[in-house]
């Protein structure tokens, strides 16, 4: 019989990708979108096999529409959480929608007699707020969500990973949990509605990041992510499994060079300057990327995926290429002019 799994949050990025490879491997998909007028605009970018995919109304903040669109499935990819493309006035504007939703969506699962349960955390949930210097993580690092000057998204996920993986522990039944924790997601983009991570790779090829601080993160492709999910969605003996996902880590000083090395005029202008470290901290008063970069200020975060790629047979492709393929949609979509 073909196996039934909810994917929240449809129209998201990561769950885009993630949708198509379900269809594509024949499973039947059950996604969540909050409000079903976009039904139709979500369909055609996703452009899949019709009659594999349903759309049901649910939004992370309300229980409505949780047991309808559970209902019939027997795995589960909660992907929906807010990732802010500007500045919360409070962290609660993030951490409820992230927490309570994961919540929601686990006692409905429950309740649905869902088997595997497989959530997209972050290695936000991992790596931040240890301050400058070079630090090397594994799964079994945690961000402590009460150090100060963390950015609210961080936060967010952290709590809500640490709420789903109590509450499994104490009320999950026979769910099998796990989480997959991607470092930053990078890759082809579809449509205007991008991902607040791609946001880093438009600012530099448009010239509004007019100097790079000294900020870098992990990089993945939103392809390996997807294939990631699918992995352990399938994979015997997941329950309470954590799984980084990430590449190599890179300044965004390296992605600049990268894209100018891979586009030549395409890439005319990317910055070659440096942004010292007072001027993003005023700049973080106004902007989560600034928030997130202020944060984590001369900190070198290398995240070791090789759990993922040792159990699970997981591979990841060239960063160049995803940050060369992010630059080329970006272009071609018209979202960028060069
Ligand atoms: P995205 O494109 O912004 O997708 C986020 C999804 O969450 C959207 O479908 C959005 O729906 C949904 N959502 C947000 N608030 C909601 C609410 N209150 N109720 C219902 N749905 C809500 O971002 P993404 O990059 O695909 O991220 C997907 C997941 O991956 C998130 O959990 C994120 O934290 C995690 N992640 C992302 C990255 C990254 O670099 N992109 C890295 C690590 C982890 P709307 O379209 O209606 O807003």
């Amino acid at each position: 019989m073909t196996d039934t799994v909810l994917v929240s949050g449809g129209s998201g990025y990561i769950a885009g990708f993630l949708i198509r490879q379900l269809v594509a491997e024949g499973w039947m998909v059950h996604t969540t979108i909050r409000d079903l007028a976009r039904e139709a605009a979500v369909r055609q970018l996703l452009a899949v096999d019709n009659a594999r995919l349903r759309f049901f109304a649910a939004d992370l903040m309300s229980d409505a529409g949780w047991a309808e669109a559970m209902a019939g499935c027997s795995h589960v990819a909660h992907v929906a959480s807010p990732l802010p493309t500007r500045n919360v006035r409070d962290a609660n504007e993030l951490i409820v929608p992230a927490r309570d939703g994961a919540l929601r969506a686990l006692r409905a699962a429950k309740a649905a007699g869902v088997r595997r349960f497989v959530m997209t955390s972050s290695v936000a949930a991992v790596a931040y707020g240890r301050g400058r210097g070079v630090h090397h993580f594994t799964e079994a690092d945690w961000t402590d969500p009460t150090r100060p000057g963390l950015a609210p998204y961080v936060q967010s996920k952290t709590i809500a990973e640490r709420a789903a993986r109590d509450w499994v522990a104490k009320e999950g039944g026979a769910i099998e949990y796990c989480s997959i924790n991607p470092s930053v997601v990078l890759g082809p983009v579809w449509s205007r509605d991008y991902s607040a991570s791609v946001v880093v790779v438009k600012k530099l090829l448009d010239g509004s990041m007019g100097a790079t601080p000294d900020f870098g993160f992990g990089l993945v492709d939103v392809r390996d992510v997807a294939d990631l999910h699918v992995r352990c969605l399938k994979a015997p003996g997941m329950a309470g499994e954590r799984f980084i996902a990430s590449g190599p880590f890179l300044k965004l000083r390296e992605v600049a060079d990268i894209l100018r090395a891979q586009l030549g005029p395409q890439a005319h202008k990317v910055t070659t300057r440096n942004l010292p470290d007072w001027f993003v901290r005023v700049l973080a008063l106004f902007n989560p990327m600034a928030r997130l970069a202020a944060s984590e200020l001369g900190s070198i975060r290398h995240q070791d995926a090789s759990h993922a790629k040792a159990v699970l047979g997981w591979q990841t492709r060239p960063v160049e290429q995803s940050i060369v393929d992010t630059a080329r949609c970006l272009i071609e979509l018209g979202i960028v002019k060069v």
